[in-house]
This record gives C-alpha cells, sequence and structure tokens, in this order.
C-alpha cells in the first residue's frame, strides 16, 4: 500500500496500491481525448500538436520542461460550466489551482467569478482586472492584512472558516465603515475523493466549522449578530478528485437542513449555498468525468428537493471547480534523457523536469499517463516509470505507464491533465528553475508565465 494510503480506501485521495498499472493500450500512438486538451492531435509526420503546433517546434522555441495550456479548450470549459449552471447559478473558478493574469483575464471574458486564497491570489486576479465582487476570498487562517486588503476593495464574498474569524472580519469591516458579505464554511462529516465517500460523524481535519454539535448554527447565531457582516449564506467543500454525486448530495442535504434552522430560530432565509469544487478529471483513460451539464443539474435537482422538503426557498447555488476547468488543458512537455532498463522490473526514463514541476505523484500517489509526442514508434511497449532529475528516490513523476521500447534520450515526451496543480505547486527544489506556461490558440502560442532564470533565484538570495 502507498505511503499515504487514505482511511477510506485505496482509491481515496488518488491512491493506489503498489503496482498498479493496466494492460498496455493496443496502440501506444493513440491520444486518448478524455486525457489531452481538446486541440491536440498528430500532424501527418506523426508529431503531436497543440493549436496546430507541433511540439517538436515548441520545444524548439520555449525549452523543455515546459507546460502547454490549450486557451481554446480552457475558454471552452469555462462556457461550458457558465452554461450548465445559468442564470440561477454562480461559477467561481478555484485559483490555487493555477493562476496568472491571463488566465484571470480569460475567465474575466468568460463570464465567470473566481476564489482567491491568499494576498498573492489577489493581487494577481485584481491587477489583471476582475472586477473585486467577483471574487471570493477563502483560507482557514486569513491574515489580518489580507482581510482587510479584501474588505477595502470590496470582494464579494468572504468564506469564514473559524469563530476569531467571524469577530476578526467583523471588526475588520466595521473600522473601515463597511459591511462584508459573507458566508460561513461548514464541515459536514462528508468526505469525497475519487470514487468513494465516507460520512463521518466528526471531521478531523482544520478547514470550517463542524455541523455536528450545533457548532455551525452557533456560528451563524454569531454571525447574524455583528453588524460589519452581512451573512449571504453556508459554504461547504468536501473533497478532490470526485466523480461519485453522493457525497454531493449528503452535503447539500445537511446544508439545507442547517438553512431550515437557521430560518426556525432566526426567521431568516439565507440566499445562497456554495456546494465547493472538487470534480474529478480523467488523468488516465479509466477514468469517467463528468460533464458540467450532468453535474449542474445533479446538484440543482437536489437542492430543489432538499429546500421543497424543508418548505425553504431554493437559494441561488455556487460551485468552485479548479481542477475540472484548467487541469484537463495543458501538458507538460519533457525532453527525455536517459533510460534505463533494470532487468525483470521496469525501464526508469528521466526527464529534464520532476517533482519541482509535478510534485502530485510525490506527494499523493497520483496518477498520470504518459505519451512518446515528437515521434510515432510502432516498437513493442515496455513498462516505464518516468522519473525527475531530482536528488530524492521519490522523484517520480509517472510512477507506471507503457512507452515504446525504442525510446531514446532526445525523445520528447508529454504528460497530460498536468493544468492544475503542477504550475501552482511547483518549487525550486535543488534550485530548479520553475517551467513557463506557454498559451497556443489557433496556431499561436504565447508565453503567459515566463522560465524563472538564475538570476531569479540569486534575486531572492541577499548573501
Ligand atoms: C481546492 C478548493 C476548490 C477547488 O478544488 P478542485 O478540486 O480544483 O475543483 C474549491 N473550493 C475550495 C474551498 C477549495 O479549497
Amino acid at each position: 500500500m502507498s505511503r499515504s494510503a487514505h482511511p477510506a480506501g485505496p482509491r481515496h485521495a488518488d491512491v493506489l496500491p503498489e503496482g498498479h498499472y493496466s494492460a498496455p493500450p493496443a496502440d501506444l500512438n493513440t491520444l486518448d481525448p478524455k486525457v489531452w486538451a481538446r486541440t491536440v492531435g498528430r500532424d501527418e509526420r506523426g508529431v503531436v500538436t497543440v493549436g496546430g503546433l507541433g511540439v517538436d517546434a515548441l520545444a524548439e522555441e520555449f525549452g523543455t520542461p515546459a507546460y502547454f495550456l490549450d486557451e481554446t479548450d480552457f475558454r471552452a470549459r469555462c462556457r461550458a460550466w457558465a452554461e450548465a449552471f445559468g442564470k440561477d447559478a454562480d461559477v467561481f473558478y478555484a485559483g490555487k489551482a493555477f493562476l496568472s493574469r491571463a488566465v484571470v483575464r480569460w475567465l474575466k471574458e468568460e463570464g465567470l467569478n473566481l476564489d482567491v486564497c491568499s494576498g498573492g491570489e489577489l493581487s494577481t486576479a485584481l491587477s489583471a482586472g476582475m472586477p473585486a465582487e467577483r471574487i471570493a476570498f477563502h483560507g482557514n487562517n486569513k491574515s489580518e492584512e489580507e482581510i482587510r486588503r479584501a474588505v477595502e476593495v470590496g470582494v464579494g464574498r468572504i468564506v469564514l472558516d473559524s469563530f476569531q474569524e467571524i469577530v476578526r472580519v467583523a471588526h475588520i469591516a466595521q473600522s473601515l465603515g463597511k459591511r462584508q458579505r459573507v458566508q460561513i464554511r461548514v464541515t459536514v462529516g462528508v468526505e469525497a475523493h475519487t470514487h468513494e465517500f465516507i460520512a463521518t460523524a466528526h471531521e478531523d481535519q482544520k478547514f470550517g466549522i463542524a455541523l455536528a454539535g450545533g457548532q455551525a448554527a452557533e456560528a451563524v447565531r454569531r454571525a447574524l449578530k455583528l453588524d460589519g457582516l452581512e451573512l449571504i449564506g453556508i459554504h461547504s467543500h468536501i473533497g478532490s478528485q470526485i466523480f461519485d454525486m453522493a457525497g454531493f448530495e449528503v452535503s447539500a442535504r445537511r446544508v439545507v437542513q442547517l438553512l431550515a434552522e437557521v430560518r426556525d430560530e432566526h426567521g431568516v432565509e439565507l440566499p445562497e449555498i456554495d456546494l465547493g469544487g472538487g470534480l474529478g478529471i480523467a488523468y488516465t483513460s479509466e477514468d469517467d468525468p463528468r460533464e458540467p451539464h450532468e453535474i449542474a443539474k445533479a446538484l440543482s435537482e437536489i437542492v430543489t428537493r432538499e429546500c421543497e422538503a424543508a418548505g425553504l426557498r431554493t437559494p441561488r447555488i455556487s460551485v468552485e471547480p479548479g481542477r475540472a476547468i484548467v487541469g484537463p488543458t495543458a501538458f507538460t512537455l519533457y525532453r527525455v534523457g536517459t533510460v534505463k532498463p533494470l532487468e525483470g522490473l521496469r525501464t526508469y526514463v528521466s526527464v529534464d523536469g520532476g517533482m519541482s514541476d509535478n510534485i502530485r505523484t510525490a506527494l499523493y500517489d497520483a496518477e498520470y499517463s504518459v505519451s512518446l509526442v515528437s515521434r510515432t514508434s510502432e516498437a513493442e511497449p515496455m513498462l516505464s516509470r518516468v522519473v525527475g532529475k531530482h536528488c530524492e528516490s521519490g522523484d517520480i513523476v509517472v510512477r507506471d505507464a507503457f512507452l515504446p521500447s525504442d525510446l531514446a534520450p532526445g525523445d520528447l515526451i508529454a504528460v497530460p491533465a498536468t493544468g492544475a496543480y503542477c504550475r501552482s505547486m511547483a518549487s525550486n527544489y535543488n534550485h530548479a528553475l520553475r517551467p513557463p506556461v506557454v498559451a497556443v490558440r489557433d496556431g499561436e502560442a504565447r508565453v503567459i508565465v515566463r522560465r524563472e532564470t538564475e538570476e531569479d533565484l540569486l534575486r531572492l538570495d541577499v548573501g
């Protein structure tokens, strides 16, 4: 079993038993559209293209490793989410998945709102012109400085995460002569990852205020009393990489139950509920994610049904997909440096990046797929492990995958579905220079986050 085994079983938190891999695909040259960005294909030479540009030319121009982001796909996904949820709901893109000023502009143009969870993310959003009222501010330990700035610029909502924060935000808002719109984040006793969810009596985690034991009801009581706060609703986020809607069902039911209690006690019907993000994407061909319209339909049916049963007006729903929007839109392009066959085990393929540009495999045994992209090959499949160049044996990018047995130094390979939580979690370990993010659209490629340089590293090191 994995080091990071999840209490709810091996399919949780992207954890799989050691040695799990499927049979080799019938044709290693096939690109599964489930895991690759929308405009990815192969040209007549067999070279993989994105937005009409070959990866050989892209590697030449921008170097490797690099993230290539399909802007057409990103915008299409934004539109699909916005249309699926319609006028009576709000879609907040979770900026922590990947945020840059270009991304903020795309979101703004496509009509999405934005979740931020730090002063840095807030600055990025504001500097690219996202209207403050379309920003939600999250986090379990926002600093007073962050709260003050958020209130001053007029963010649309602050999501309150603790009893201390209720008082802190109220006090800051009042001192600025403002009334801040807020939601209270509750933990509903549901934790969902991947294909299952578990319902627990108590949530043993740092986020939110428990529904259990009347904690959340008490938080509402306090928030309603404070002049600096306008309580607009309840927030719940139950996990990540979720395929099963049952967790949302239990969560929505429990949140609606709280809304009913609030109405009974205070005569107030809170107008909004936020069901968080966490919707899963396909990292490998085995994953079957749901389409935004299916998710929207399922969530709105659950909420409508529960509200009818409780005699409540249906509140405005919001959701916060991060991974589901940006994850599938990008791939990481690497150049193969060494190929090391270990007799009877597998072949280790070393690339020019690693855990500094994709920590998810090392962090929670995330699964990825990988393909040879600079050419096609008819060679036999070989069981491979794609590893990075860092001084850690856990520096694994793709634990188990099949690559053609004629793979050689100099070949380009690419790992799809790296748009979320890869660049945003990238590090300078071993003084690695974090790779650029290049947006590709209609035959044009544009750097939206440039590659780090040694000067960047040395600028921080003041000697
Ligand atoms: C991380 C997070 C999200 C986004 O999660 P994804 O898995 O990227 O969809 C949404 N809301 C909150 C509160 C989060 O912490």
